[in-house]
């Protein structure tokens, strides 16, 4: 059963975002306009109408087994002080009716003491405006855990977050920026006027604490995804571009680059139906399926925890409310990382996004 929407203290957060609201922006959040597309019942059902022949179980086979667990991932919430045109959460502003409460963060760190994963990786929204952030942050270094912030790079400036990165930077935290492209133009298409300069501005706080300069302790890594319905480019080839685009053009640096294919999930799966691309994108998927990328799903070696504690094989499972396949109930309450070792990954067409062309995770291509 699902909690019930929390009391979060989100009054000091409030006022940084309205500040954020006031500048144009891309979208708003499928829950907030209504759409019937917020259900994930919805966004399965219109994924199986499109006509295609293949069967993602079928060509992935037994290849699609857990292996060890490695990535601890935790989704503190579906709050954003941006609503950027793909977002696969539908994540945004209006979001504070996903948020986990103190319970299951509590629930979440005694978990982090107990799992054999070596890192612990801090998704939203924003995991940054979650009032309990740097509690989970903290608790994760003290266990021996490596550290990721999924960062949208903007959130970074808001007043609530000053002196942030250098507290991230004192804990060796891993920030793991999304940032669509290196060019003003496709940023802010996706993501709204005037982001593109703010991305810079916070890349250029990070640089100046130490992070993207090669020091294994402040790794810098950015998240590109394609601004439309087509695969990324070569990750090797990418970073090349990018780290001459940011370096010339801007004088900033960055220590790797992921390559992410949109999932045809959430906004933009609406996206996709409403430019009549579903169909063809679709199917350039399945046509792309890669056999080599299976081997590098995230699914195999991640847990995904969602904001209310209940369990998935990927973030985009649990945006779809594919929950674990675990007989003993999938909440981290209970969870036991035997059992998880031993189930059955949950699959749906959108798994063909994972395993198109060089195949794609959290940690960028994979094949
Ligand atoms: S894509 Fe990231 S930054 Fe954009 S709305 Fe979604 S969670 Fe926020
Ligand atoms: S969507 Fe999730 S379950 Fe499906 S292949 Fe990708 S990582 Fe695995």
């Amino acid at each position: 059963m699902r909690p019930a929407t929390i009391p979060i203290r989100l009054d000091d957060v409030a006022a940084d975002l309205a500040m954020d609201c006031a500048s144009p922006r891309a979208t708003q959040s499928l829950r907030r306009r209504a759409s019937l597309l917020a259900s994930p019942a919805e966004q399965l059902r219109l994924l199986k109408a499109v006509m295609l022949e293949a069967d993602f179980d079928a060509l992935a086979g037994t290849a699609l087994r857990p292996a060890q667990l490695e990535v601890f991932q935790v989704n503190l919430g579906k709050l954003c002080n941006m609503t950027c045109k793909h977002c696969h959460v539908d994540a945004g502003p209006d979001r504070t009716d996903a948020m986990m409460d103190d319970a299951t963060v509590g629930r979440v760190i005694v978990a982090i003491r107990r799992t054999g994963a070596h890192t612990v990786d801090l998704t939203g929204g924003a995991p940054e405006l979650h009032p309990r952030f740097r509690d989970l942050v903290q608790a994760a270094v003290d266990a021996g855990k490596h550290v990721m912030d999924r960062c949208n790079l903007t959130v970074l400036l808001l007043p609530r977050n000053a002196g942030l990165v250098d507290w991230l930077a004192e804990r060796n935290v891993e920030v793991v920026a999304s940032l669509p492209h290196y060019r003003r133009p496709n940023t802010d298409a996706q993501r709204g006027d005037g982001v593109f300069e703010r991305s810079v501005r916070a890349l250029r706080v990070l640089n100046a604490a130490g992070y993207g300069k090669g020091d294994p302790r402040r790794r810098l890594t950015l998240v590109s995804n394609p601004a439309g319905a087509f695969l990324g480019a070569s990750q090797a080839s990418v970073e090349r571009e990018w780290r001459e685009g940011l370096q010339q053009n801007f004088g900033v640096g960055f220590d790797r680059l992921f390559v992410l294919n949109n999932m045809p999930i959430s906004r933009f799966l609406e996206w996709l139906q409403a430019s009549g691309n579903l169909e063809s994108y679709m199917q350039r998927l399945v046509n792309a399926y890669n056999p080599a990328a299976v081997s590098g799903l995230m699914c195999r070696n991640t847990l995904s925890v969602g904001w209310d504690g209940r369990l998935y094989d990927c973030d985009f499972n649990q945006m779809l409310d594919l929950e674990l396949a675990l007989p003993a109930g999938a909440h981290i309450r209970d969870f036991d990382e035997d059992a998880w070792q031993r189930r059955r990954i949950v699959t749906a067409r959108h798994c063909f996004g994972c395993t198109a062309g060089a195949g794609s995770s959290c940690g960028g291509q994979v094949a």
